[in-house]
């Protein structure tokens, strides 16, 4: 079988003010049936702890302060991680939760404990659901983002694509929401200073990530010679058409 590594933006499991968007879940749930039928196999990088805890603890944005954030991840993680586990097992599915610091794939020795991990819970048919452990990572919360989380997870499983559901349909030449000219660029086969250039800070309000860190994710990835995909979140049926092995969004290889 095949790995696919998914990595979900905050922008597309969660809703403005509410919280987990739970009819992208059940989709997703639904698409991971019909990966397993085509003989993929499904790992999920989950943002969006932090946008699902701030309305249960009553903050109407995103707090300013680090331990507010960090109560936001602590919470939240519980409500994403239940509403991941609800969906996909009404589909047949167990998943499982993974927090993961940088500690963990910086050292050798826990990096292999997580790979080995990882490798056991896809062969016993389990979805895990990988997210950064911003209630203790600090740093993580100011500085991270899990589009690189997903090429360290692609790199652990060995998988044989990383797919990132953005907000967005995939790479243009400039930022779209900023220049009306912007082109749409399907294939990227060299990450040169143009395509950097291209990649303008995030504009939704919610993500921390923005084009920039998906590129240079994609940058590990080609050099571990893991083909990968930015594409839109809400485009259905996204990960059956690339698991056939059919053009969506902007691929990397
Ligand atoms: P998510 O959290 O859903 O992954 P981000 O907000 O982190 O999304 O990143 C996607 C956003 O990056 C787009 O909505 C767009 O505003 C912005 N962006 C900046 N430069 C580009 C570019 N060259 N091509 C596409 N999107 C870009």
């Amino acid at each position: 079988a095949k790995t696919m590594v998914v990595k979900i933006g905050s922008s597309t499991v969660t809703e403005p003010g509410t919280g987990v968007n739970r009819s992208f879940i059940a989709r997703l749930a639904h698409e991971a049936v019909e990966l397993r039928s085509l003989g993929w196999n499904l790992v999920v990088v989950s943002s969006g702890a932090i946008a699902c805890g701030a309305p249960v603890l009553g903050f109407s944005t995103r707090p300013a302060d680090m331990p507010s954030l960090q109560a936001c991840a602590s919470v939240g993680q519980c409500v994403l991680s239940a509403a991941y586990d609800e969906e996909f097992r009404a589909c047949g599915l167990a998943t499982s939760l993974v927090l993961l610091t940088r500690h963990d794939t910086a050292r050798r020795q826990s990096y292999l404990h997580a790979r080995d991990a990882l490798t056991r819970l896809v062969e016993l048919g389990v979805v895990p659901v990988v997210n950064e452990n911003d209630t203790v990572s600090v740093d993580e919360i100011r500085f991270g983002d899990n589009d690189t989380l997903a090429a360290l997870v692609a790199c652990l499983v060995s998988a044989d694509l990383c797919v990132t559901l953005s907000d967005i349909e995939g790479l243009y030449t400039a930022n779209p929401s900023i220049d009306p000219n912007a082109r749409f660029v399907p294939r990227v086969e060299k990450i040169d200073a143009a395509i950097i250039a291209s990649a303008g800070d995030s504009s939704s309000a919610v993500g921390t990530g923005g084009m920039i860190t998906k590129i240079r994710s994609s940058r590990i990835l080609m050099t571990a010679g893991i083909p990968s995909v930015i594409c839109s979140g809400a485009d259905e049926g996204a990960l059956a058409r690339l698991a056939r092995g059919e053009q969506v969004g902007t691929l990397f290889v």
